[in-house]
């Protein structure tokens, strides 16, 4: 029996990463969850798991959820999400949290020696090189939730890594592909939420629109096979049917196919690797048809050509440009600024912060502070 933390439990990934515990109940139990807000959805949840510890993001919460569940601790706030992250009677997390607050608890469950299933790609993107030093130091390895990464992990089995000669990651190219730049200034929010492909929360699917989402899942790449920026290239698919691609020395290109469900590399994580049925929608690759492969146009995805620039720099600049990033997108969310303001703040936010090549733990949370500070006083 494996014991299993997730982090992040209400959210798109947490849910569905119950359900795959739920449908291996024989070989997974649920001991250790955080969420934050949502305590409805907890509630919900917890009808169905039985967790040992809770963290949720208020003490209010924690207090009067502690007063219904007499067999669950309640913990709250970071002190005690890094609790449930090292929580010593789970085996494996799924961190599924969105943005920079999911960079800390990893660093702790790699402390812990704990089997980690990396959704929160903003930890590779901030803390790559610190991530895998620490990794080395633990003898722990992450294995990707992603279905970019997951699709390459699954399509580099069986070969040396010496023998692949580059890494394609597939794009849908988000909810605007079909606009030119010029339609892009008068989208909606509403409109910015509706992927063609996958359903997924709010802050990816804007990410994904901009495809500040690619640049990042190609730092993210970088890190998990360590492949160089050069060798790592961005392909347009529109179809969402191939989640990744791996190159071969020979020639050769292996792809893994697969509806979009995410459920599926949540589970190939927590068995890696092995494969057992899963129950999802059937999927008939004949109904598919014909896919669709075109080269990226930077010009009209500035955000992919910032991120393979700053993903070559490294240093404090990939974490400076997530940070603008997640509050840029708070604020085109909360109906602050357009659509095309979100590009023009992160790429400021870059220029104006002076490159540091070698950067602490402590460096990157003031440099995430300090550029969220920056696009703040900008467009707060
Ligand atoms: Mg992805």
């Amino acid at each position: 029996m494996k014991k299993v933390a997730i982090l992040g439990v209400t959210g798109s990934i947490g849910t569905q990463s119950v359900d795959v515990c739920l449908q291996h109940p024989d070989e997974f139990e649920v001991v250790a969850v955080s969420c934050g807000h949502r305590i409805n959805i907890l509630m919900d949840l917890l009808k169905v798991i039985h967790p040992e510890i809770v963290c949720v993001s208020e003490g209010v919460d924690a207090y009067h959820l502690s007063q219904n569940y007499n067999d669950i601790k309640f913990v709250f706030g970071e002190e005690g999400l890094l609790q449930v992250a090292a929580y010593e009677n789970a085996d494996v997390i799924v961190n599924a949290l969105v943005g920079f607050v999911g960079m800390k608890p990893t660093f702790e469950a790699i402390r812990a020696k704990k089997e980690i299933c990396l959704a929160n790609k903003e930890t590779l993107v901030v803390a790559g090189d610190l991530i895998r030093e620490e990794c080395k130091k633990y003898g722990v390895s992450i294995v990707p939730i992603d279905s970019e990464h997951s699709a390459i992990l699954q399509c580099l089995r069986g070969n040396k890594p010496a023998q692949v000669k580059r890494l394609l990651i597939t794009a849908s190219g988000g909810s605007f592909r079909d606009k030119t730049r010029e339609e892009l200034k008068n989208v909606t929010k509403e409109e910015a939420l509706n992927h063609p492909n996958w359903s997924m929360g709010a802050k990816i699917t804007i990410d994904s629109a901009t495809m500040m989402n690619k640049g990042f899942e190609v730092i993210e790449a970088h890190h998990l096979f360590n492949m160089d920026y050069d060798d790592i290239d961005v392909v347009m698919h529109r179809e969402s049917v191939i989640h990744s691609m791996v190159e071969y020395n020979d020639g050769a290109i292996i792809a893994q196919l697969g509806s979009p469900d995410m459920r599926l590399p949540i589970q190939y994580a927590l068995m890696y690797p092995r494969r057992e049925v899963l129950n999802e929608k059937p999927f008939d690759i004949t109904e598919i048809g014909t896919l669709h492969f075109e080269k990226p146009n930077f010009g009209r995805y500035p955000l992919l050509e910032l991120a393979y620039n700053m993903g070559r720099m490294g240093g404090n600049m990939p974490c400076i440009m997530n940070a603008a990033n997640e509050e840029a997108v708070r604020l085109f969310l909360n109906d602050k600024i357009s659509f095309l303001e979100i590009e023009t703040l992160i790429k400021d936010a870059c220029m104006s912060f002076e490159y540091k090549e070698k950067v602490t733990l402590e460096d990157l949370i003031n440099y995430d502070r300090k550029a969220r500070e920056y696009v703040l006083g900008r467009r707060g």
